[in-house]
């Protein structure tokens, strides 16, 4: 489940590895850059998602190189690495129109939701391979209306329970963690504990499911939290 090609454009190592490491663990591919040059040789020949991007690099600036970047590929979403102090308003003002900035030092699990939120918007903008439809065993969600369906019928689902179903029917077979559900479903800024995101499945699996105390489609992984699975079996 890839979630997107980024490219780390940043000349301190150890910073440039923990953004890498935390990146793959989130699912994305990475590519990484230590000067000006090779970001621009790299944003021309792979078709990235997303650009991080340091302000203060060995060649050029980066500046220079959003500049550059934003010339060829305009709607190639860019994040900028800042030393605290550095001119916000020129990151983000017309002259660059970075989608986003981080301070120095930052906690690296906000870079992944940062990039996660650009490339969110920024998709839904181009809205290029949005279905309208997702159709999963006797499943049938409607993006648009928010409805969902088992075998036709009408499931009564809550904001949040078909957030749930949408969010799992777009990674089926894919476990997913009460702490990954909870930032996606609930925000970051949630403050609430994992057990809310138990009491919705719970209640989830009792309008999906045909025995909600033994499921066939939403399932706990032990020791991890939960995945959708199709089921081959139904009758
Ligand atoms: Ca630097």
């Amino acid at each position: 489940m890839n979630e997107g090609k980024i490219l780390v454009v940043e000349d301190e190592i150890p910073i440039r590895k923990l953004i890498l490491f935390n990146l793959q663990r989130s699912n994305f591919e990475v590519l990484e850059a230590g000067e000006g040059k090779t970001a621009l040789k790299l944003a021309k020949e792979e078709d990235l998602s997303l650009v991080v991007l340091d302000i203060m690099l060995p060649d050029m600036d980066g500046f220079e190189i959003c500049t550059r970047l934003r010339e060829k590929q305009p709607d190639l979403p860019i994040i900028i690495l800042s030393a605290r102090g550095q001119d916000m308003e020129k990151i983000m003002g017309l002259e660059l129109g970075a989608d986003d900035y981080i301070v120095k030092p930052f906690n690296p699990l906000e870079l992944v939701a940062r990039i996660r939120t650009v490339l969110r918007r920024t998709s839904r903008a181009s809205q290029k391979i949005q279905p309208d439809k997702i159709k999963t065993g006797p499943f049938v969600l409607e993006l648009k209306s928010q409805r969902v369906y088992k075998k036709g019928q009408l499931l009564k689902l809550t904001v949040r329970e078909f957030e749930l179903m949408k969010l799992f029917l777009e990674r089926l077979n894919e476990p997913v963690t009460r702490d990954e559900l909870l930032d996606e479903i609930w925000g970051l800024n949630y403050f609430g504990d994992p057990k809310t995101v138990d009491v919705n499945i719970r209640r989830l699996r009792e309008k999906i499911e045909e025995d909600p105390s033994n499921p066939t489609f939403l399932k706990t992984v032990w020791g991890f939290g939960y995945a959708f699975y199709e089921s081959e079996s139904e009758g």
